[in-house]
């Protein structure tokens, strides 16, 4: 304001004083053309260019090549199509996740409003499971020392893993639920038997299990395995299932030998002892797969999974 005041002061002293020097010429013409210039509104400053949103081609052209898995040792047919058809959607769901972090990377300006975008807290489906597609429903709130951690283990994850190395795989479903392998034993905490695991790097296990679960959710589960032998970058940190973390206040301190679903979501979305719950977030195998999943499914769909439109990032209500 007080600018625009000055701005104007200045303008009509240099116009006062070119009708000063000119008066010699034809004065009235110029008291016309300072009158018109007075009234002109004054240039605003420029302000930068809202940049555009992410927004989602259905086509898929421009995604790059799936790098489909070798080995198949103890897969049938059946079992070997449902490999290939979860890792080319466990693909395309990476992409769309290296894409969104490229995204908040690029928009700095935006970014800490953006990572909340869509962000609803605890917000369940019918299955009593949380299902948000937002950087703050698996990452906590934003900071930029996370965000870094969160965007640079994805990018990793998809350039040097799901573009750039050919995994192995195997089937262990032939056991009759019994045998030594991690397949046949329960977890205690979970009191399940693993769908998968990935036991030496750069290969990994298919348990029987895994095959009867839906196309995207054998996906979430591939994300989950490649995720795993993963160092940050730049960090001495390393991404694993098992974690410390708070069930609430300091008092309340557990160690866990997995951290999956429901509890990987309540470390994003409750601090526990002074926010470190949060820290435990970028270097747990389940926030990743399962951020990239809600994320990629609502994106592969057209919607997310409380039923909003999904068809950019971020959303159209976005307030710029
Ligand atoms: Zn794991």
């Amino acid at each position: 304001m007080i600018q625009k005041t000055l701005s104007l002061t200045l303008l009509t002293a240099m116009l006062t004083s070119t009708i000063a020097v000119h008066s010699n010429l034809n004065s009235q013409a110029n008291r016309a053309i300072a009158a018109q210039q007075q009234t002109k509104p004054l240039p605003q400053p420029t302000s930068a260019p809202k940049p555009l949103a992410l927004i989602f081609n259905q086509t898929k052209d421009d995604m790059p090549a799936v790098r489909l898995p070798k080995g198949y040792d103890g897969c049938n047919r059946d079992e070997e199509e449902k490999i290939k058809q979860a890792w080319k959607q466990a693909h395309f769901y990476m992409w769309r996740a290296d894409q969104l972090m490229d995204y908040l990377d690029r928009h700095d300006k935006y970014r800490k409003e953006m990572w909340s975008d869509g962000y609803v807290a605890h917000i369940k489906n019918g299955d009593g499971k949380y299902v948000n597609y937002s950087p703050r429903g698996w990452f906590g709130p934003y900071d930029g020392d996370r965000f870094q951690k969160v965007r640079g283990a994805i990018n990793k994850v998809w350039h040097e893993r799901f573009l750039g190395k050919t995994f192995t795989v195997e089937c262990r479903t032939k056991d009759s639920n019994k045998g030594s392998h991690p397949c046949y034993i329960k977890n205690p905490q979970t009191g399940n038997r693993p769908s998968a695991n990935h036991i030496a790097f750069g290969t990994i296990n298919f348990c029987k299990d895994w095959f009867d679960d839906s196309v995207s959710w054998r996906a979430q589960g591939v994300i989950h395995e490649v995720f795993h032998w993963l160092k940050l970058p730049n960090s001495a940190l390393w991404v694993s299932d098992i974690h410390d973390y708070w069930a609430g206040s300091c008092l309340k301190y557990r160690a866990a030998n997995s951290l999956y679903g429901d509890e990987a979501a309540y470390i994003a979305n409750e601090g526990g002892c002074n926010g470190w719950n949060y820290n435990r977030t970028p270097i747990n195998n389940d926030n990743y797969a399962l951020f990239a999943y809600m994320f990629g499914k609502a994106v592969w769909d057209g919607k997310t999974m409380s039923g909003a439109s999904m068809t950019q990032f971020p959303s159209k209500n976005f307030k710029w």
